[in-house]
C-alpha cells in the first residue's frame, strides 16, 4: 500500500471517529459502511444542476418508440427504488456511444449507442438498474468525499458539511462525474462500487418485473463487444470492464435475487 493511500485511510478512519454520525453512513440494500462528507441533499442539488447542463448540451433522440421504452423501464425501476425525494426523469440521447448514467436526484441518461447491445427490455433494465443503483448507493458522493480527502485532508470535513453547493463543491462534483471535460464520462468506480451496483441493479430490475438474467446476457454481449473493439473500448467499457469475474459474480448472485425479488407481472 502506498504512503499516500495509507495516510488517506488513516485520516478517513480518524474522521469516521470524529464525525461518526455526519460522515459515516451505511449503503442502502447492502449495508456496507461508507465515508460520506457531503449530505444527500447537497449531492441531489448538484446532480439536478448538472442534469440541466447535460440536457442543454446533448441532442435528444427523436425515436419515439425507443424513447418511450427507456421512460417506461425507468419509471418501473423508479417505483421499485421508492425514492420520493428524487425527481425522476429519463432521457434518450441521440449519440452512437455505448453509455448510460444516472445523476443523484434521479435524472437518468441513456445513449442510443447502448441500445445496440441492450436489445431486450430485461437487458436495458439491467443497464438502467445498474446506473440507478450507483446513484442510490451514493457512489458519486463517496468519490467526492475521497477527492475532498485527498485534496484538502482534514479541512475537507468542515468545508463539506454545511457548505451547500459552493463553487468549490461544484468543482469537486464535476471532477467526480467527469462533467466539464466530456459529459457522461465518469471517473472509474471502485470494484466494490461496481459489484454493488451490479447486485442492487439486479434487485431493482427484478422488483420492477424484469428477468434478472438480463444482466447476464447483457454483460456477455459487452464482453464480446469489448473483445471486438480491442485496445479502444468506449468510455463506458473502460469504466465498466466486462470481465469473466464480473460475469461469474452476476451468475452467482442471480438465483437468490430472482427467488427473493423477481415479481413476475404482465409488463405493458
Ligand atoms: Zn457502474
Amino acid at each position: 500500500m502506498n504512503l499516500r493511500l495509507k495516510r488517506h485511510l488513516k485520516r478517513a478512519a480518524l474522521l469516521c471517529l470524529v464525525l461518526a454520525v455526519a460522515a459515516c453512513a451505511k449503503a442502502a440494500y447492502t449495508n456496507r459502511s461508507q465515508l460520506l462528507l457531503i449530505s444527500e441533499g447537497q449531492e441531489t442539488q448538484l446532480g439536478l444542476q448538472a442534469a440541466q447542463d447535460v440536457v442543454k448540451k446533448e441532442k435528444m433522440s427523436t425515436d419515439r418508440i425507443q424513447t418511450e421504452r427507456v421512460k417506461r423501464i425507468g419509471r418501473r425501476i423508479a417505483i421499485a427504488a421508492n425514492k420520493p425525494d428524487y425527481k425522476w426523469e429519463f432521457f434518450l440521447i441521440d449519440k452512437d456511444t455505448v453509455n448510460a448514467f444516472c445523476l443523484p436526484g434521479g435524472k437518468v441518461f441513456v445513449y442510443t449507442g447502448i441500445l445496440e447491445l441492450a436489445t431486450t427490455n430485461d437487458e436495458l433494465a439491467a443497464i438502467m438498474g445498474h446506473e440507478i443503483a450507483h446513484a442510490l448507493e451514493r457512489h458519486g458522493g463517496e468519490r467526492m468525499s475521497t477527492a475532498l480527502m485527498l485534496q484538502m485532508g482534514g479541512q475537507a470535513a468542515s468545508m463539506a458539511i454545511g457548505a451547500g453547493s459552493s463553487p468549490a463543491m461544484g468543482q469537486v462534483f464535476s471532477q467526480a462525474y467527469g462533467i466539464g471535460s466530456q459529459v457522461g464520462v465518469l471517473l472509474p468506480h471502485s470494484r466494490t462500487q461496481e459489484s454493488e451496483a451490479d447486485e442492487v441493479g439486479m434487485i431493482l430490475a427484478a422488483m420492477a418485473g424484469y428477468e434478472p438474467a438480463g444482466a447476464l446476457t447483457l454483460w456477455q454481449k459487452m464482453d464480446a463487444y469489448s473483445a471486438k473493439k480491442g485496445q479502444n473500448p468506449p468510455a463506458f467499457l473502460s469504466t465498466h470492464p466486462a470481465t469473466k469475474q464480473r460475469i461469474a459474480d452476476i451468475r452467482a448472485k442471480m438465483g437468490a435475487i430472482r427467488a427473493k425479488y423477481y415479481r413476475q407481472q404482465l409488463l405493458n
